[in-house]
């Protein structure tokens, strides 16, 4: 190896140390939106946190968006992006809010095997903040329930 390709190599391994990664099932995902824990720390509440991202889980029927259905949008409070319609929110009783689909490209999925259960995890597809998981006892169209953490949705109204 000639002294230049070393060096283009060696700049390759070197910077790509610094993009932040998350294993999303097989792959190693880099997000347009990254933060520090230090600057994720001062955005968030110590809850939005450890919800966003540590995937932690609000307790039920703490989220005054569950039984909020007014019309607008529902957007990640990580990145703003707009991730769910109230056209799509439904009373799901489980005391999380609940949307039978997200809005186009919004979210990313993995596979989480915590807790003895393998359940699909999904989060925001632009700073990947852990907003809940989607479980298949949703009602039609999609037969899919989004089961939302509140704390992680800013909702705008429209
Ligand atoms: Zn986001």
């Amino acid at each position: 190896m000639n002294r230049r390709k070393f060096v283009k190599n060696y700049s390759i391994i070197f910077l790509s140390s610094f993009i932040p990664k998350v294993a999303v099932g097989e792959e190693i995902k880099a997000f347009e939106i990254t933060k520090s824990k230090r600057e994720w720390k001062q955005i968030l509440t110590d809850l939005e946190y450890k919800v966003m991202r540590k995937e932690g889980t609000e307790r039920a029927y703490t989220s005054p968006l569950d039984k909020l259905f007014d019309k607008g949008i529902y957007h990640c409070k990580g990145c703003d992006l707009p991730l769910y319609s109230s056209d799509h929110k439904y009373n799901s009783g489980t005391g999380w809010p609940s949307f039978w689909k997200a809005l186009p490209g919004a979210i990313g999925t993995k596979t989480d095997k915590k807790f003895f259960m393998v359940r699909t995890e999904c989060h925001c597809s632009r700073c990947g903040s852990h907003l809940g998981h989607i479980f298949d006892d949703g009602p039609q169209p999609t037969g899919k329930r989004h089961c939302i953490n509140g704390v992680s949705l800013r909702f705008k109204k429209a």
